[in-house]
């Protein structure tokens, strides 16, 4: 199986598909971007504003937790509050320690919900923990639910750590602990999904995470967790941390592995600043594939540093201008404007490098550095088209943006709504031509 990126084909991991809700998760599927609210899933209205943002910013499944008895007795009410608005985007259970109680005291919960994370390190201890993961897989079965069987390295089941270790022990080699740590993860993670499997769960209702903090460990689980099962699997880096730190290196684990075909879900683990915006994951993850060249969400913006020949604040206003903008206007050109998140706007400072990318970009401005004379020449598919000069060539820049996605991005639609209704054969003529 293949995944076309602007490279070439990238070879990816085959792996089993799994809906969740109408989201696909694995197979061919684009690799899905997901998050988790960081509300109090009892606080109905402030959930549904973040399950909105979420969703609005890009999230294609939005995880909340289930903790307690007023969550699980909230999802109901979130989801049909959701629909109501028009907004159906799958919501995720998270459940630990009380899952099972939980879903038994409203069962409504497990009916709203598009999918149960179940973390079977903190199902329950010794006898008891048969039995709770037990229920919960049974509510799973019953309303026909996927699973993520989500290990994580602070919680993982401690017994089996305890196991393995002891058998490492008896080595005449003894590994070091870190690798340890590192089988227990997968094997916690492969035997909860056959203990599953032998309670009735469909295969392909089980999605997989093995999630640690350190980067080259959680590259080590995933490879080796890539080659012992056919499971989707969904990559993040835990507790990744704040902001440039948890960015750099969620970046840099999923990178690699992302690259190797690794990978079928993402979610960035950003702790926020306090107040600051929790749709900022869902950004870092779909620039994450967007940069790599694996998905494509929204026009990128090449700018370039700036440097000392860029000695006002007018070119980093610009480039953030732009770069908002683009955005903002996804919600309402990716309907009709196809292909429009492939674009490329340069936004450049100085003559040094300007004219060469602005060439090379769909539609590029080279603003004046410090003693370059006052324009900023405006190159449309490498061409030299117009010089913007005065105190509105932010304003006009936009203008020629936008002017150029109607004319560019809505003949594309034209034409592919008129191939829609041609027959086979005519296609084969108009794309011949
Ligand atoms: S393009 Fe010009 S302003 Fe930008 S980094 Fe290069 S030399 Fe500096």
């Amino acid at each position: 199986m293949t995944c076309l990126n602007i490279y070439g084909p990238l070879a990816r991991r085959q792996s089993l598909k799994v809906a969740v809700g109408d989201v696909l998760i694995g197979g061919d599927s684009p690799i899905v971007v997901q998050s988790m609210t960081n509300t109090d899933t009892g606080d109905i209205a402030a959930t549904v504003e973040q399950i909105i943002a979420l969703s609005r910013a890009g999230s294609e499944v939005v995880r909340v937790t289930v903790n307690d008895s007023a969550a699980a007795n909230a999802v109901p009410r979130i989801r049909e509050q959701l629909d109501g608005m028009g907004i159906h985007v799958p919501i995720v259970g998270d459940f630990h320690f009380n899952g099972h109680r939980l879903l038994a005291q409203e069962p409504a919960c497990a009916e709203a919900l598009a999918k149960l994370r179940i973390n079977p390190g903190n199902v329950g201890r010794g006898s008891k923990r048969d039995e709770q993961f037990g229920t919960m897989i049974e509510f799973a079965c019953r309303y026909n639910k996927p699973v993520r069987i989500g290990v994580n390295w602070g919680s993982l089941d401690q017994v089996l750590l305890a196991k393995l270790m002891d058998e490492n022990s008896r080595l005449s080699q003894p590994l070091a602990a870190n690798v340890v740590m590192r089988e227990a993860l997968v094997m916690s993670a492969l035997e909860s999904a056959e203990q599953a499997v032998s309670w009735g769960l469909a295969k392909e209702r089980i999605v997989l995470s093995c999630k640690v903090s350190g980067v080259q460990d959680l590259i080590a689980v995933y490879r080796d967790l890539a080659q012992r099962c056919y499971y989707p699997l969904h990559l993040g880096l835990t507790e990744a941390g704040m902001g440039s730190k948890g960015i750099v290196a969620s970046s840099a684990a999923m990178a690699v592995l992302l690259q190797e075909g690794i990978g079928d879900t993402i979610r960035v683990s950003l702790t926020p600043e306090p107040g600051g915006d929790r749709t900022r994951e869902v950004l870092v993850a779909q620039e994450l594939l967007q940069t790599m060249g694996l998905r494509s969400f929204a026009p990128m913006v090449i700018a370039c540093p700036g440097c000392g020949r860029t000695t006002s604040t007018v070119f980093q206003e610009l480039a953030s201008q732009i770069q908002h903008y683009l955005r903002e206007q996804m919600l309402l050109w990716r309907p009709l404007y196809p292909g429009v998140e492939d674009m490329h706007v340069a936004v450049m400072g100085c003559v040094v490098n300007g004219p060469g990318e602005s060439k090379q970009a769909h539609i590029g401005i080279s603003l004046p550095g410090t003693g370059e004379s006052p324009v900023a020449p405006v190159f449309v598919d490498g061409v030299k088209t117009v010089t913007l000069k005065g105190d509105h060539i932010a304003e006009e820049f936009q203008a020629i943006v936008e002017e150029y996605v109607q004319r560019r991005f809505a003949r594309v639609a034209t034409q592919l709504d008129s191939q829609q209704s041609l027959c086979p054969e005519t296609v084969e003529v108009v794309n011949d031509v």
